[in-house]
């Protein structure tokens, strides 16, 4: 007889890996127990040395499908003699362990939820140890029931009975519940009054089958909700919701449902039917606009979501007539559902019951609400789905809080991300925890989340930052909290130049230490000499960068504004190409166009940019696309959209110079467009050229350098046309190719780069 003390880490808590164990232990025939702790799970186990070996190998190979193992670590104790094996309550403590994150119903639990011989039959809530809310339920650690906010349901007796069962898939689902003891389904009107139904769920889809909006309480917050294939639903929506053009996610019953507005490929399918259940970015068929009348006109792609909660299984279900067991799953279901976040006027996604009728009133007509609370807001994460690997577009719901590994520990940073799309990251040792999409930081409701997610992230992780890091802008609400944070807590903080910061998120998560070459694309970012930076070509060693060149700066005249009229864009590139006569001819629409002209030609009130997302806009508005946009980078999809339906074509020779400073200069594909006259041919045109452009660009630099690494970052490497013809290009010519597939490329991953550059800068 032998004993050992065993200890796991990872994600090992409410992932079912107790009752794994027990069972483990039990068929070895060895005696001890098992219990949670603050740093993750403890076992003490007695029986044959041979057995007790089987079980960590056994350990290791057969973990529940939501545990993630980082270590087990074991050493010979003294036999205590002790018998059967039992699992003993948790022990709390300083805490060290990971949290898991929400999941799609698993296939155990839609079988009951469509058995009606099941107790569980129809229950909006069920869940067990596989499946089911996890982060955006959890108010601490470690993870136990009294910690989520299923604590006011205590368990009736037959659900007492499973939990405690090791046996049962339900044992220590500590969100487990059923329609006697769970929480409850209720219909509300646009005034807050409920609505006496017998049924939350028929008297919703009967809602929707009339055309109403409604508010829909899912696992990070609030969905608003309407039938997808009516025009009416879906333009009241867009009016109520002030979002006049931005693309509408749909939610589908499967996959066969999607067949009528996209061509699936086998990643996309994969991605979509993955517990993490993302929005998945799938290429439009031809007639799915007209199908779904005001979803995403205009653009290439559609967002796309299955089922990820119970109640929007049951509201297809309901759809289907009600049917007996699973097989309806796999069949079309004509239902489509607008499916998008209910963050009104751009703030924090409504999380509370109370928020939802009091922020989304002359909205949503209906709510349909329930008495579990939403411990942490986290919206849908949107990824697109390649042959090369998956792409982040955002990055939470299913995603959070896990970690992404570096490659070597540190000291514990905190980095308070940009300004656009921000999210947030605390490390603690070989762990990045970048938090789920906080958004635009122009609002306090959006800023308060911030606070709140800093806060709730250093209490989850038990971590206490040793080092703090912000983007180089100083009136950043993100900037501004972490020189605070630093302030109150004494500790060193580092500013980070933006384009740095994106490529250092790739060397983070690529476990990346030589030098690169670094393509930073985007809209804007403060540059080191104070001017807006965008089109980048940095050559990177760690924490220190060198600007090897840029894109030929435009003016942006009236500033700002330039970033939403693309026709101001176009007209900076006419004066620069020195045709400013034909301003006020092309423009004649716009009131502003004389002014504009003169404001060019003085100088005026135009900063110059370096901007890549500056450069799809001057395209965009000489191509006659948009003079205006409703939504960053509008200009850009509707590019990439129009360029689809031409599909691939021959980069202009020519179409840009390259100097011996570094500059790349688009002048000569400015001038081209300048003067074509169907819109899609050009928009293939400056895809392929650009392509071409930025290939050679980085080559010359790569060469120059003696580096063969080419990292790509920003937001511009959302166009997946351009990253496509890019990467097969730099690959084509020998050089290795970084791109973001961890993290969004945009400035939702600017933290996670932040992070790093301050744990190298220190640790030197
Ligand atoms: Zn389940
Ligand atoms: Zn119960
Ligand atoms: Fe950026």
């Amino acid at each position: 007889m032998s004993a050992q003390r065993m200890r796991v880490t990872g994600v090992v808590q409410g992932v079912g890996f107790r009752p794994f164990v027990w069972r483990l232990a039990r068929e070895l025939a060895l005696t001890g127990w098992v219990r949670n702790d603050a740093q993750g799970v403890e076992i003490c186990a007695e029986g044959s040395a041979k057995n007790l070996a089987l079980l960590i190998r056994r350990i290791r190979l057969e973990a529940p499908p939501l545990a993630r193992i980082d270590s087990v670590d074991s050493r010979v104790t003294k036999p205590s003699g002790c018998a059967g094996f039992v699992i003993l309550d948790s022990l709390a403590g300083k805490v060290s362990t990971a949290i898991g994150h929400d999941t799609a119903t698993c296939a155990a639990c839609l079988a009951e939820l469509f058995d009606p011989s099941s107790r569980r039959w129809r229950h909006a809530f069920i869940t067990c140890t596989h499946c089911g809310p996890r982060y955006t339920v959890t108010r601490r650690l470690p993870y136990d029931r009294p910690q989520t906010s299923l604590a006011p349901f205590p368990l009736c007796a037959a659900c007492e009975r499973e939990y405690a069962d090791p046996g049962d898939r339900r044992f220590h689902a500590e969100t487990t519940c059923c329609p006697h003891c769970g929480p409850r389904l209720t219909l509300v009107d646009a005034l807050g009054r409920t609505i006496e139904v017998t049924d939350p769920i028929a008297a919703t889809l009967e809602c929707l089958r009339r055309g109403e909006i409604v508010a829909v309480k899912g696992l990070g917050g609030f969905h608003l909700v309407c039938d997808a294939r009516n025009a009416a639903a879906v333009a009241r929506l867009r009016k109520r919701k002030a979002r006049e053009e931005k693309p509408f996610a749909v939610l589908l019953a499967n996959v066969a449902s999607a067949d009528e507005f996209a061509d699936l490929t086998d990643e996309e399918v994969a991605l979509l039917e993955s517990p993490e259940r993302p929005i998945v970015l799938a290429r439009k068929r031809a007639g799915a606009d007209a199908a779904l009348p005001g979803c995403a006109p205009g653009l290439a792609w559609l967002g796309v979501m299955l089922p990820v909660t119970p109640i929007q299984h049951l509201l297809l279900h309901e759809a289907a007539g009600r049917p007996l067991g699973v097989a309806w799953m796999s069949q079309v279901l004509p239902l489509v559902l607008v499916c998008t976040s209910a963050n009104p006027g751009g703030e924090p996604l409504v999380t509370g019951n109370a928020g939802a009728l009091e922020r989304l009133a002359g909205i949503a007509d209906a709510f349909l609400l329930h008495d579990r609370d939403i411990a942490v807001g986290c919206d849908d994460s949107v990824l697109r789905a390649t042959a090369s690997g998956n792409q982040f577009i955002r990055r939470a719901r299913g995603y959070t809080p896990r970690a992404i590994r570096l490659a070597r520990s540190g000291p514990s940073v905190f980095a308070a991300g940009g300004w656009f799309k921000n999210t947030l990251c605390v490390t603690r040792g070989t762990d990045a925890f970048v938090s789920q999409h906080i958004g635009d930081l122009d609002n306090a409701a959006t800023c308060a989340f911030l606070e709140e997610t800093l806060v709730r992230l250093l209490d989850l992780l038990d971590v206490m930052p040793q080092r703090v890091a912000h983007d180089l802008h100083p009136d950043f609400y993100s900037s501004r909290l972490a020189i605070e944070f630093a302030a109150r807590h004494g500790l060193p903080v580092i500013a980070v130049q933006h384009h740095h910061a994106h490529i250092a998120a790739l060397l983070a998560e690529h476990h990346c230490v030589e030098p690169v070459i670094g393509l930073a694309l985007d809209g804007v970012g403060l540059g080191s000499d104070g001017t807006a930076w965008g089109g980048e070509l940095l050559r990177v060693d760690c924490a220190h960068f060198t600007r090897l060149g840029h894109l030929r700066p435009l003016p942006m005249p009236g500033g700002d504004r330039a970033a939403r009229e693309p026709w101001r864009m176009a007209a900076a590139a006419l004066h620069s190409l020195g045709r400013d006569a034909e301003i006020l001819t092309r423009f004649v629409a716009q009131p502003a166009a004389a002014t504009l002209a003169r404001m060019l030609s003085q100088d005026l009130n135009s900063p110059p940019t370096s901007s890549m997302g500056r450069a799809f806009d001057t395209a965009a508005g000489l191509l006659g696309v948009r003079a205006a946009t409703s939504f960053e980078g509008q200009a850009a999809m509707l590019l990439e959209g129009l360029a689809a339906t031409r599909g691939s074509v021959m980069p202009l020779s020519n179409g840009y110079d390259i100097g011996r400073d570094g500059t790349l200069d688009l002048r000569p594909l400015y001038q081209t467009l300048a003067d074509c006259s169907d819109a899609a041919v050009g928009a293939a045109l400056f895809h392929a050229t650009l392509a071409a452009a930025l290939a050679d660009w980085a080559e010359i630099a790569a060469r120059a350098q003696g580096l063969n690494t080419v990292a790509c970052g920003g937001g511009c490497f959302l166009n997946h046309t351009l990253t496509g013809k890019l990467a097969t290009l730099l690959t084509q010519r020998g050089l290795h190719v970084l791109l973001a597939q961890q993290l969004p490329p945009n400035d939702g991953g600017l933290s996670l780069g932040q992070a790093w550059i301050a744990q190298h800068t220190y640790g030197e």
